[in-house]
């Protein structure tokens, strides 16, 4: 038996027991007569305690030769400390070592493993490891179990079955390339790794599974934009026979469920809000709403005065900033210039103080009169001791860019509480989506969502018009979950691949196994699928995905750790019928 006890774990009840306990020398205190030694492992830290006067010579020797990291054994006996420590859980006693084992030595670790350490992010992902036994990460791992565990308490209790599909598969449509795996058997063929088991799921509906989950890797070849992976986990869930309206039921349970189990708290019934509201609110499809500060349109009341550059717009918009009337000028110049870097792409930003005596002072005073401002304050919602801040131009742009203003006002007021949520669905995407750079339509969300009901015809005049049974779930201004009613009908799949600019064979050939399916009764089904890391670091009050995944990748898609990706040798690129350097 290596441990009778774990280092987290003794109390003054256990005075007198004789125990045994191994784990990692945290640190250790050398006094000459007196050494003690803080044991960790995963459950916490116990204290040591070798003495002059009742250790051996050897073993005090020992005791004090022992290096951080070192992995040890001790028999003992638990003892009552001289001087208590009320800010660890075993700090009213210590462990008089009657015996000590050096199970392994350890070199110095690279950076120390201490709450706070000094290592940096690059370093700590090489040894992650050594990572991992440090408080913070450990923790962080804890807690995504317990959320995984209680999803599927959750998901089971309710009738889902955990099905596991396939990772070498074919392409699945999720707006992503594929990262892909040559396949040694089938000489110059290629299986996929899954971007989603999109297709397996409504495969499994076909199949009668009609309650479907499950905790799965799913891999996207994308430019890492800010905290992103290259493989990511979803729960990913499906259910048939039912209406948008079960899985928007189902899915807000879960969510609820989470949030009392993890983080105990009662929420609401979720508000839901349409896509085009969203946009025209917040300027962005995934609001936060923890805060108010919603657009204001100002064109009716902000333009035909003698300010071109209103006049010029296509849309006005403002939003109102609580107390931001004490902004200095100095203050607001640098908001100014903030809206109008690179990154955010704003020409310029009007303001306009809302004065304390109900009086306003704006940076376009001439153009506009005190009843004209009133009237801006009025559309942004904005009190006395507010500051509007106002942009100008092209609708889509505009709105992005005052969204942005709106986030990094609030993170600057404090206005994005961690341990605040407020969860709410968005819905009716549209259908399609314009990709500049093809030049075509792109399913918005993925080619084997439904349209709204009797919106089929509209793809022929006003494709960008139609909108789609397409949800998201948001969650504190972060998309956690999105999903749509499926088309189940070959018909209508085989008009949306038409639509989306695939020919019969194309389609035939990629997703022929979906519509032959389709015609041996698929029931009418939908489903969704949340970001589990995402979803985790959001409950635990964090932003960074990479902070929840026990081994993740750096921006570049490495591991640094391993360091994969790693060329492989000649004989098995022969194997594979693979060359390199080929170049087109
Ligand atoms: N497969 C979709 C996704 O990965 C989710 C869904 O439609 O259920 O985003």
């Amino acid at each position: 038996m290596y441990r009778s006890h774990n280092c987290g774990e003794l109390r003054a009840t256990n005075i007198n027991e004789e125990v045994t306990l191994a784990g990692w020398v945290q640190k250790s205190r050398d006094k000459g007569f007196i050494v003690w030694v803080d044991l960790r492992d995963r459950y916490g830290i116990t204290q040591l305690v070798f003495d002059e006067e009742r250790t051996s010579k050897d073993m005090m020797r020992q005791a004090q030769n022992l290096g951080r990291e070192f992995v040890i054994q001790v028999k003992g006996t638990v003892i009552e400390r001289a001087s208590k420590n009320p800010n660890i859980a075993t700090g009213d006693i210590e462990i008089l070592v009657t015996e000590l084992n050096i199970l392994n030595q350890a070199i110095l670790p690279p950076f120390t493993i201490e709450d706070e350490t000094d290592g940096g992010e690059e370093l700590r992902m090489k040894y992650r490891y050594l990572d991992i036994r440090r408080n913070p990460v450990k923790e962080n791992l804890i807690f995504r179990h317990k959320v995984t565990q209680e999803v599927r308490n959750y998901l089971s209790n309710e009738d889902f079955i955990e099905v596991e599909t396939p990772y070498l598969i074919k392409s699945t449509p999720e707006g992503a390339r594929d990262f892909v795996v040559p396949s040694r058997m089938n000489e110059g063929e290629f299986y996929a790794l899954p971007q989603s088991p999109q297709t397996f799921k409504q495969l499994l509906m076909v199949g009668g599974m009609d309650k479907y989950f499950q905790i799965v890797k799913c891999f996207r070849d994308e430019d890492l934009r800010a905290d992103r992976q290259p493989e990511f986990t979803q729960i990913d869930c499906e259910m048939a026979f039912i209406e948008q309206e079960d899985i928007l039921n189902a899915f807000e349970g879960l969510t609820r469920h989470l949030l009392k189990e993890v983080n105990g708290v009662e929420v609401e019934k979720f508000p839901r809000i349409l896509y085009d509201d969203a946009i025209r609110l917040y300027g962005n499809d995934k609001p936060d709403i923890r805060f108010g500060m919603e657009f204001g349109e100002l064109n009716e009341v902000a333009q035909h005065k003698d300010f071109n550059v209103f006049n010029s717009a296509e849309l006005v918009v403002g939003i109102a900033v609580p107390g931001g009337n004490s902004y200095t000028r100095k203050e607001i110049d640098k908001l100014t210039s903030w809206v109008k870097r690179p990154q955010v792409g704003a020409l310029g930003m009007v303001y306009c103080r809302c004065n304390e005596d109900g009086t306003y002072k704006s940076s376009v005073d001439k153009f506009y009169d005190q009843e004209d401002l009133s009237k801006w304050a009025e559309a942004t919602g904005a009190n006395a001791g507010d500051l509007i801040c106002v942009l100008s131009g092209d609708t889509s742009k505009v709105r992005a860019q005052l969204s942005a203003l709106r986030m990094e006002l609030a993170e600057r007021l404090g206005l994005r509480k961690p341990n605040e949520f407020a969860p709410l669905w968005v819905m009716d995407f549209p259908l399609l989506e314009w990709d500049e750079e093809t030049e075509r339509y792109h399913a918005m969300h993925h080619p084997f969502t439904s349209p709204k009901p009797g919106q089929i015809e509209l793809l022929k005049t006003d494709p960008g018009a139609v909108k789609a049974n397409a949800y998201d779930l948001v969650l504190n201004g972060n998309e956690i979950g999105g999903g749509s009613i499926r088309i189940h009908d070959k018909e209508t799949q085989s008009l949306m691949f038409d639509y989306l600019g695939f020919t019969e064979v194309e389609a035939k050939a990629q997703f022929g196994f979906l519509m032959d399916a389709f015609q041996y009764g698929a029931p009418p089904h939908g489903g969704l699928a949340f970001g589990l890391d995402r979803l985790v670091a959001i409950l635990g009050g964090q932003e960074t995905i990479r902070d929840f995944i026990a081994f993740p990748k750096n921006n570049s898609g490495r591991d640094v750790m391993i360091d994969a990706p790693a060329p492989i040798d000649d004989e098995q690129l022969k194997e594979l019928s693979l060359k390199l350097n080929i170049k087109s």
